[in-house]
């Protein structure tokens, strides 16, 4: 079962002598359940394949489709709709709302949509990312792996089909790394969700079932 392939992907920027070519003819195929990560010299294309696959972006030329469904060919409400439904970010920076503690931070995006509190479903998350002590801290009383494992709690808790992940452990260190991974992994197996995920650290790709490696651009390797 494909969840996430592209055709002919390709993201220009720029034009004219400034063209840069950041995506070429991306063709590639994800199953349903896998753990992808994506690696490649600063600059190869890591980024911006992760914002097209997301819909974040529009690209050049070329199809992003999850499912059966192209995502371009939505207009762009619906298009930020699918989005909050379908896919969870997770980024290096984290981005914690200050102002609100673990628990509301958490809850966040599912308030803002309006829909209802799964609390066993969240109880478990929590338990997973072991973070029931800390419920009731604000962000900045928290280490910086807390802080990610607050960050992928709050993407898994609107139970998205896909996780995009841009160096979740960019900004920490190798232990801590080490410890987010696992739990990450562990998380996306417990819950059936599809991570896609860029890293430079070949230690944490080589815990993934699958490496994309992207090389100018274009798929060096997907195996
Ligand atoms: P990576 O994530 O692998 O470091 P990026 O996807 O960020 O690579 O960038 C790929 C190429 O596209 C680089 O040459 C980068 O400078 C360029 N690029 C990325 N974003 C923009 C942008 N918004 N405007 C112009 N060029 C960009
Ligand atoms: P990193 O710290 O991994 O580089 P950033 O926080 O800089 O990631 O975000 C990378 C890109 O994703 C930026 O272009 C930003 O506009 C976009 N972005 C950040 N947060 C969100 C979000 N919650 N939803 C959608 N797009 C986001």
């Amino acid at each position: 079962d494909t969840i996430l392939k592209t055709k002919n992907l390709c993201k220009y920027y720029g034009n004219g002598e400034n063209e840069v070519k950041a995506l070429q003819d991306v063709n590639i195929e994800i199953e349903r359940g896998e753990f992808v990560a994506v690696v490649g010299k600063s600059g190869s294309g890591k980024s911006t394949l992760l914002h097209m696959l997301g819909g974040l972006d529009h690209p050049t030329d070329g199809k992003v489709y999850i499912g059966k469904k192209n995502i371009f060919s939505y207009k762009e409400d619906e298009l930020a709709v699918f989005r909050r439904r379908k896919i969870g970010f997770i980024f290096q920076s984290f981005n914690l709302i200050s102002s609100l503690n673990v628990w509301e931070n958490i809850i966040f995006p599912i308030s803002l949509d309006g829909k209802k509190i799964d609390e066993a479903f969240l109880k478990d998350i929590i338990q997973t990312l072991g973070l029931e002590k800390k419920l009731h801290n604000l962000p900045n009383t928290l280490s910086g792996g807390q802080q990610q494992r607050v960050a992928i709690a709050r993407a898994i808790a609107s139970k998205p089909e896909i996780l995009l992940a841009d160096e979740p452990t960019g900004n920490l260190d190798s232990k801590t790394s080490a410890e987010v991974m696992g739990m990450l992994k562990m998380s996306v197996e417990k819950y059936g969700q599809t991570l896609v995920m860029i890293t430079h650290d070949e230690d944490i790709a080589q815990i993934a079932d699958r490496i994309l490696v992207i090389e100018d651009g274009k798929v060096a390797e997907f195996s």
